[in-house]
């Protein structure tokens, strides 16, 4: 996978794209990462990136030919075109779903607009894809850029043991059941007596309790959409059960 970042604030990347995972998966050549600098492709003495919008208002407007140049330069640079995205609140919301489709790529080209955004023309003639991380604005396009980054590269083949992003939430359709580590006991509070028992098909059923309980909880909406076996339906009517008998806690 190569991913290439259009961006006016190259600098901003260099922390969270060089630690931990995303790091990782870069080392070991799983995913190579290409931060370009959009001024770089300007053409003026002042290397002028944005202008005031036609028709008046407030704010700066990025100018499309610096964009276009930076978009034609790095589909220059591979066999295959890829995939063109543009953070922008106006986009889809980015789900765990739309990370699994993003890992399954080639070659995606992420542009992190500023100011008012990027001029329209960009949208219309260079974009396959605009993707929002929430309902909110942020100053710019590349803390967005870096999440979805970040969420992809996760889950692109050999970048993490399949196990452990098959039980994360969402993958699986609902929340992660609750972790804990040693100590076994800690300012009082210790672990389920079911995840030291050494039984794994216990250990396997009160996970799968505990995720359904969190997400009926907490996501409802989730609940609704996952494909549940008759194991999980048996397992919240016990839910259900133990909520009305106020047995909430200590389930199993
Ligand atoms: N005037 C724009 C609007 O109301 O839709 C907002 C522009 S915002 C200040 C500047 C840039 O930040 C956007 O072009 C986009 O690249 C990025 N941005 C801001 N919020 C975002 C979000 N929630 N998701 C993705 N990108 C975002």
């Amino acid at each position: 996978m190569r991913i290439d970042v259009l961006t006016l604030f190259p600098g901003m990347f260099s922390g969270p794209l060089s630690e931990s995972i995303v790091a990782r998966a870069r080392e070991r050549g799983l995913v190579e990462i290409h931060i370009h600098d959009i001024r770089e492709f300007t053409r003026d003495k002042h290397k002028v990136t944005d202008d005031y919008p036609f028709g008046g208002g407030a704010g700066m407007v990025m100018k499309p030919e610096p964009v276009f140049a930076a978009v034609e330069h790095v589909m220059g640079d591979v066999a295959e075109p890829g995939r063109v995205i543009l953070m922008s609140p106006q986009g889809s919301v980015f789900t765990q779903q739309m990370a699994m489709r993003l890992a399954q790529e080639r070659h995606l080209v992420f542009i992190c607009g500023h100011y008012e955004g990027v001029d329209e023309r960009v949208r219309q003639a260079l974009v396959h894809e605009e993707i929002s991380i929430g309902d909110y604005i942020l100053t710019g396009g590349e803390l967005p850029a870096m999440v979805v980054i970040d969420a992809l590269t996760r889950l692109i083949p050999g970048v993490l043991d399949e196990e452990s992003v098959a039980a994360e939430s969402f993958t699986s359709g609902l929340l992660d059941y609750p972790q804990y580590t040693r100590p076994r006991e800690f300012r009082g509070m210790t672990v389920p007596e079911v995840l030291v028992s050494g039984d794994h098909e216990k250990v396997r059923i009160w996970r799968r309790k505990e995720a359904l309980a969190r997400t009926l909880e907490r996501r409802p909406d989730l609940l609704r959409k996952a494909s549940l076996t008759p194991e999980d339906l048996r397992l919240l009517e016990e839910i259900k059960r133990d909520k009305a008998g106020g047995t909430g806690e200590g389930r199993c």
